[in-house]
């Protein structure tokens, strides 16, 4: 069959009035075909990692509840539920899907040794071993009791913390616990989310 345009007109009207009489219904499923592509992918609640502002966003992840499925972001947006931003976002939040898919992005620790030139992977367990001896090694060569004035200080000035805007009020406040237990005085957070 190679219908005309006349034919086209002809069988559209009739299926129209053939819908009027018996009474079809195409709303839904017009309704259906505008189905939202995140409808099934679970949410996330995070914070844009990029300033202190700490806008909240919303990362969608599709097939992680399925079996032999890896799971793929598909979308980020603003968290219209958030108190500092509503839904809002500026570009380098927007573009927080194009951090998450990066080939270039970092999964696991790197040290560059003194002297090198190159960065080399290391273990999570390597990583922090060698962060708890360097600690113990600087606290041990720099602690300070007494000032030049004979006060007792009992503090180390020679290890910082500076925080980053995702960390909450809870993970601060065992930063400052952990940090105050060595004598660490220099403390800072970019963010009080
Ligand atoms: S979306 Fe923009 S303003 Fe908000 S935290 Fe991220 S970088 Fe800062």
């Amino acid at each position: 069959m190679n219908p005309t345009r006349r034919d086209f007109f002809k069988i559209t009207t009739v299926g129209g009035a053939a819908a009027a009489v018996f009474g079809f219904d195409l709303k839904p499923a017009f309704a259906q075909l505008r189905t939202l592509k995140i409808a099934r992918a679970s949410e996330t609640r995070s914070t844009c990692p990029y300033c202190s502002v700490s806008c909240g966003v919303i990362i969608y992840t599709i097939g992680d509840r399925a079996k032999n499925v890896t799971p793929q972001v598909v979308h980020v947006e603003g968290d219209p539920d958030h108190p500092i931003n509503r839904g809002t976002l500026c570009p380098k939040g927007a573009s927080l899907e194009q951090d998450i898919l990066n080939e270039r992005r970092l999964l696991k620790p790197q040290v560059r040794r003194p002297g090198g030139t190159d960065w080399e992977d290391i273990s999570w367990d390597d990583a922090l071993n060698e962060i708890a001896a360097k600690v113990k090694k600087t606290r041990d060569d720099t602690f300070i009791e007494r000032d030049a004035a004979g006060h007792t200080v009992n503090r180390c000035e020679s290890i910082a913390w500076t925080g980053g805007c995702t960390d909450t009020n809870e993970f601060n406040y065992l930063v400052v616990k952990s940090m105050r237990a060595l004598g660490v005085v220099h403390l800072e957070n970019q963010a009080r989310v």
